[in-house]
């Protein structure tokens, strides 16, 4: 096994396959699969990922390995499987398919330093290279030509330890331990020797004839009050030894988090868990969609099924959406499994994130609960996988490798021979079609916890307030339940759907919108800095005196920010305390937290957000949900809107009445009469799917029908439309009569960032073809996609986003 095959850090096609490379002898036993080295390209240097070794190259002539950047494999042999089908499913580059399971850390060129772990002595090779120090950098054992090999046993002996120089202000990450180096007889004899003035030492041996373990040094000196001075002559005498370890950084470190007991599960609980754990037992690879309303123990079901693996031994992975991994939701897992769990999101730093992928590779964690990407937590033994809210648009990547997460779990499922468990009260249709279908077990939890009751939901026409003079974005059916709850010391949640939302601004004499002069999209309004902004580019401009169409000084903002119902909520109800949960409120680390906690304590009546106060909040005292304009994403062009709107509203409906009070929900709309409107007041999952089922039939939509959509920009509009043109006629001539092939159409958001979008989108049953001419034509157009600012064209076989 001399040669390692190497898929090189050149995104193209032509380079989009393993190239053979020589391992020269300094290397042997180092180079495996999974191991970044780097390699000579052409006249450069670059980095490459292993995939393979092989003896025999059909090249005759391999050029030699430079350098090997990884002791150990950062990607196991079952996630570079995954890599490779990742890039068939998607069509992107094995080598993005690779990167993108991979911390930053690992993808950008970080220091890397080696550290000694161990008080031993180091072999003399190695020590000339320490030279008496504990750290060193890597770059100096590269050059001092030692063995990697020797290194590499070192490292898996524990002596020596890779770290990642991660810049970031981060404090201590090493701690220094103390610990006897003695037996307790020995301790005792030792008592016996000192001298008598000796009373601090005296006292530190006796500490450690009563604890055993190592302990760090600062508690030490705290707990016994005594300083360095009085451990000195101790580790002098080889009575104590201390050495460094490494601290990981714990973002909850901080916190105690407190221990939960398994709840004795409901009846209908029981009966949804058995299979699953049946299918533990056995190793299968079974696909269950726990569908349960909000509140109906879900989570209890997951956390049961998780310590079943864990007892055996295994592994499981947890996926929130981004926006439910709350502390709250942190706390639950951690609450249970205490540090068996290891935590990844978006909010931690590339540092923490990648001490947090480090647990989970060293395997000191058995649990890891994440947002998308921590589907590819490179676990070994994963006994099981579960997507809560498996509905969430956020588990599908959007950019480069366009993955879904629910497609990476059940190939990861099919690897390990385990089961998926899919959980929401709103399954994705394609989900829930799946389920009745048979290909994937349907387990139902029909009831809330505690007896508690769903809420009761009123619809309010806001077309009616108006024509009664009420003006104003509350109805008074909503006032008054406000008013009436605060009186009665419950609280409110009042939710704003964002998107419908953005302050723009308008002209009132001649109706001008100010819009971004790079995008199609008119510009926001933020109010702190008096100026306007493009939510798709960085343009940002001051807010303009006078229209600059007509010159009238009537410009003014409109629409509704957060910030605006709040100074109207507080005008209509002044006794009103409200705490604003948005973008702004939240920016600060550990805000979001400090704001839920505030509410929690009943700092607050009324806790006003947006999209982020709709998932995962579980509050007791909450009674009274307000959702100020329910349409405002039934307008979407997007055949998912009326999906995403019943879905929204559940969700939201779901913080009322959770626990003993009876909630009420109060819906505001303009178009009352809408299904997805009318059904998510009942409550009514099984109507809705039936009603969306036939639209979707008749449409041509998913899950009847597949969609790949292509999305090609250029900064000339001529181009973009000529090459969707011709995109369109080359995949209508040569798929199926089944497929219909539509376009060329401008995007919905036909211009971002001075690029013209037109896109072409396919509704297909069956074609085996499709990969292929797809690869034809991102083939035909490679060259002119390198060209900086040139053409691009995307292509996405799952599409969420069609705008
Ligand atoms: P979901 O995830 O379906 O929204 P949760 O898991 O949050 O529901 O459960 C709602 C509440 O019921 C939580 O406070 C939870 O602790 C509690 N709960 C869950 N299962 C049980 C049980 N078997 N017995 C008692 N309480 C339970
Ligand atoms: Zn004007
Ligand atoms: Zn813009």
């Amino acid at each position: 096994m001399n040669i390692a095959r190497v898929i090189v850090d050149v995104p193209s096609q032509n380079t989009n396959r393993p190239f053979d490379y020589g391992i020269p002898e300094r290397f042997s036993g180092v180079v495996q699969p999974g191991v970044r080295v780097i390699i000579p390209f052409g006249p450069r240097k670059i980095m490459g990922y292993v995939v393979s070794l092989t003896d025999h190259s059909d090249f005759d002539k391999v050029r030699d390995i430079v350098d090997v950047l990884d002791l150990t494999p950062i990607l196991t042999k079952e996630l570079l499987q995954i890599g490779k089908w990742l890039s068939n499913q998607t069509l992107s580059y094995y080598i993005s398919c690779l990167q993108v399971m991979l911390p930053q850390v690992l993808k950008a060129k970080y220091r890397k330093e080696l550290w000694i772990t161990t008080e031993e002595e180091l072999p003399e090779e190695l020590e000339k290279v320490f030279a008496g120090r504990d750290v060193i950098d890597y770059e100096e054992f590269q050059q001092s030509n030692l063995s990697y090999q020797k290194l590499r046993t070192m490292i898996e002996d524990g002596w020596i330890d890779v770290h990642y120089e991660v810049k970031s202000r981060e404090t201590k990450r090493t701690t220094t331990m103390v610990e006897p180096q003695k037996d307790a007889i020995e301790l005792e004899e030792s008592l016996v020797d000192l001298s008598k003035q000796a009373n601090k030492q005296r006292i530190v041996i006796q500490y450690f004839l009563e604890h055993e373990q190592p302990v760090p040094k600062k508690q030490l000196l705290q707990t016994l009050h005594t300083t360095a001075a009085t451990i000195k002559p101790l580790i002098e005498k080889g009575i104590l030894r201390e050495y460094k370890q490494e601290v990981l950084r714990d973002p909850y470190g901080h916190r105690e988090f407190e221990r939960t007991q398994p709840f004795t599960l409901t009846e209908e609980q029981q009966a949804a868990i058995e299979p699953v754990l049946a299918s533990i037992e056995d190793n299968s690879h079974d696909v269950f969609l726990l569908h349960g309303v909000t509140g109906s123990g879900k989570t209890e079901v997951y956390l049961q099924s998780i310590q079943q693996v864990i007892d055996r031994d295994q592994e499981a992975i947890m996926l929130v959406p981004e926006i439910a991994l709350t502390p709250q939701m942190v706390e639950r897992f951690k609450g249970r499994f205490g540090s068996k769990v290891a935590v990844l999101h978006s909010a931690l730093s590339a540092g923490e994130k990648y001490d947090e992928w480090r647990k989970i590779q060293r395997q000191e964690v058995q649990v890891v609960v994440g947002a998308r990407s921590a589907i590819f937590a490179p676990f070994t033994n994963i006994g099981i996988i579960i997507i809560d809210e498996e509905h969430e648009s956020s588990y599908k990547q959007e950019d480069r490798t366009r993955y879904h997460a629910r497609d990476v779990a059940i190939e990861r499922g099919k690897i390990h021979t385990c089961p998926v468990m899919l959980g929401s009260a709103t399954p994705a249709l394609e989900t829930y079609a799946r389920a009745v279908k048979g290909n994937y077990q349907l387990l139902t939890l029909s009831k809330r916890m505690n007896d508690a009751m769903m809420p009761k939901a009123e619809l309010v026409d806001m077309r009616e307030e108006l024509h009664e003079g009420n003006r104003s974005m509350f109805s008074r059916q909503l006032k008054e339940n406000i008013e009436d709850r605060i009186a009665k010391g419950e609280q409110i949640v009042l939710f704003l759907n964002r998107r419908g939302y953005a302050t723009f601004v308008m002209c009132r004499d001649c109706g001008h919108v100010k819009e971004c002069p790079h995008c199609d999209i008119a510009l926001t309004y933020h109010r702190r800095q008096e100026r306007l902004k493009c939510h798709y580019c960085s343009h940002e401009e001051p807010m303009p005196a006078q229209c600059p169409e007509c010159e009238s000084k009537t410009i003014r903002y409109f629409g509704t920010g957060t910030q605006k119902i709040e100074e109207a909520l507080q005008q209509l109800i002044p006794e009103a305390r409200v705490i604003r949960m948005d973008v702004d409120t939240t920016r600060r680390k550990g805000s979001h937290e400090r704001l839920l906690q505030q509410f929690g304590e009943k700092k607050a009546d009324i806790l006003l957000g947006t999209q982020m106060i709709a998932k995962g909040l579980d509050f007791a005292n909450v009674t009274l949900v307000g959702v100020l304009a329910a349409d405002s994403l039934l307008n979407l062009p997007d055949f998912r809107a009326s999906e995403k709107t019943f879905q929204l509203l559940t969700q939201v409906s779901g913080r009322a009445g959770r626990h003993q009070l009876p909630g009420e929900v109060i819906i505001q709309t303009y178009t009352p009469e809408h299904y997805s409107i009318q059904l998510s007041s009942q409550f009514n999952y099984e109507a809705f799917f039936a009603e969306e089922m036939k639209l979707r039939k008749a449409f041509h939509y998913p899950p009847y029908y597949f969609l790949t959509l292509f999305t090609v920009s250029h900064p000339k509009q001529l181009k973009v439309q000529e090459v969707t043109q011709k995109i369109v006629q080359f995949m209508g001539q040569r798929l199926t009569e089944g497929a219909d092939v539509l376009g060329p159409t401008p995007s919905a958001l036909t211009r971002i960032n001075d690029r013209y979008r037109y896109q072409c989108m396919v509704k297909y049953k069956k074609e085996p073809e499709q990969r292929k001419l797809v690869q034809r034509i991102l083939h035909y157009y490679e060259d002119e996609m390198k060209q900086e600012n040139g053409l691009q064209i995307t292509v996405d076989f799952q599409p969420y986003q069609l705008m």
